[in-house]
């Protein structure tokens, strides 16, 4: 007998009416994605051709060391250079030239766009092109944008791995691929889960090496480990590959969910996918249940930001015993988190977009105990005296698969007990 889904039939939100909205928004943009990027694509460099802003935002976010060689820059525009695109062309051709013969290790090279309006107005797809055959075999030269104005700050890692699926090579095999970067002791987890189960050849996209590139054809199936990848998603579909669509692997409930999709596809047996999974569901169970103690009976209040939201809002509300008030998301896919929304019970308002000074009001209206926003918003509603959780954190610590399942409840629980013990101070 193959593996059945492990979830009950609920009549969730995915028939649920969304909230759109469109106004002003408070986001980072994408190229925050190049942080974690980076130290997965080991032999990759981004280059960002952008304005100073854009060279403070990475140095900012990455903590740059300067005296480390990192594996990003920027190129700078300068005002002058917006006299003529053909002189950009030339210095974007010269920076490349310095770049990559003072550096052989570099195998990937990615031309990051961005927002001044003399980049969009750079043919950047033109000049990766050309610097292919420039550079090729030694170097393959991609382009995507980072820019603000196109992307929130997820969507830099979905448009830097949907522009390597056209260059992948056409392959028959049946194959799975795991899609998104995730840490590399989270991603063996779920690779050691799944080779147990029997289930293999997997290949992960983003790959840690150019060499160690793989093909894609109509017998791939794939898995998304990350619910922000809506471009890639249609890039490998495109391809012929073949959607595995399940809840994301947030918590117990949705590690298992995930898992069993998969295991489905694969005809694995019931008793193997139990013997397998047996032991890390048990310890994600009781670790969500200490960890998610203080967050039982609270309520919660989601701003669009990540592409995370209504995954993680289903694993508060199912697994940590909290009600949503509102779970907005940048964008909804209901291909890719339809899975969630079936799961997310009935009650919260479900917005996509944003017109932020009236998401403002219809949280302070709701006063949740709970607010997960980015950075820009975080700091007015604590001096307001509401409890808030960065968005940005939940992409930078590893949150997937059982044994991060109690650092995931963790950390919406920190933030509450800080308030509780502020509280206590000052009385
Ligand atoms: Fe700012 Fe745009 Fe550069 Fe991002 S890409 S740092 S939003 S100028």
């Amino acid at each position: 007998m193959t593996v059945n889904s492990p979830l009950p039939k609920t009549t969730g939100c995915r028939e649920t009416p969304v909230l759109k909205q469109r106004g002003q928004r408070e986001v980072f943009c994408g190229l925050t994605g190049i942080i974690w990027l980076h130290r997965k694509m080991q032999d990759a460099f981004f280059l960002v051709i952008g304005s100073r802003t854009c060279a403070h935002l990475l140095q900012s976010a990455a903590g740059v060391m300067i005296f480390a060689e990192p594996r990003f820059g920027t190129a700078i525009l300068e005002e002058t250079d917006l006299a003529g695109m053909a002189d950009a062309q030339d210095e974007l051709d010269s920076v490349v030239a310095q770049l990559l013969s003072r550096r052989p290790d570099i195998k990937q090279l990615f031309l990051v766009g961005s927002c001044p309006s003399e980049v969009i107005k750079l043919d950047l797809a033109r000049a990766a092109e050309r610097m292919t055959q420039t550079y090729a075999p030694h170097v393959r030269v991609l382009n995507f944008s980072g820019s603000g104005i196109e992307t929130t700050f997820t969507q830099g890692e979905d448009a830097c791995l949907a522009s390597m699926v056209p260059v992948l090579p056409v392959s028959t095999s049946r194959e799975l691929m795991l899609v998104g970067a995730l840490p590399d002791v989270v991603e063996q987890q779920a690779i050691s889960l799944l080779t147990q189960m029997g289930i293999g050849p997997i290949r992960v996209l983003p790959a840690p090496r150019a060499a160690d590139q793989f093909g894609v054809g109509e017998n791939t199936v794939f898995a998304l480990t990350q619910p922000f990848l809506g471009d890639t998603h249609a890039a490998l579909e495109r391809r012929g590959a073949r959607h595995i669509a399940a809840p994301f692997p947030f918590g117990e409930e949705g590690t298992t969910a995930w898992l069993a999709a998969i295991a489905q596809e694969f005809g694995v047996a019931q008793d193997v996918f139990d013997r397998v999974t047996a032991a890390p569901r048990d310890r994600a169970r009781r670790a969500v249940a200490q960890a998610s103690e203080s967050l039982r009976g609270k309520t919660v209040f989601f701003f669009p930001d990540s592409q995370l939201e209504i995954p993680l809002a289903r694993f508060l509300t199912r697994e940590c015993g909290m009600t949503a008030i509102e779970v907005g998301a940048p964008y909804i896919h209901q291909n890719i988190v339809g899975p969630d929304l079936d799961l997310l019970v009935q009650g919260p308002v479900l917005s996509e977009g944003q017109d932020v000074d009236l998401q403002l009001d219809r949280c302070r209206a709701a006063r949740p105990d709970l607010t997960v926003c980015g950075l820009g918003l975080a700091n007015p509603l604590e001096a307001e005296g509401m409890t808030t959780k960065w968005a940005i954190e939940l992409v930078f610590t590893p949150v997937h698969f059982y044994e991060q399942a109690g650092d995931l409840a963790g950390l919406f629980s920190r933030p509450l007990r800080r308030r509780g013990l502020l509280k206590l101070e000052a009385a």
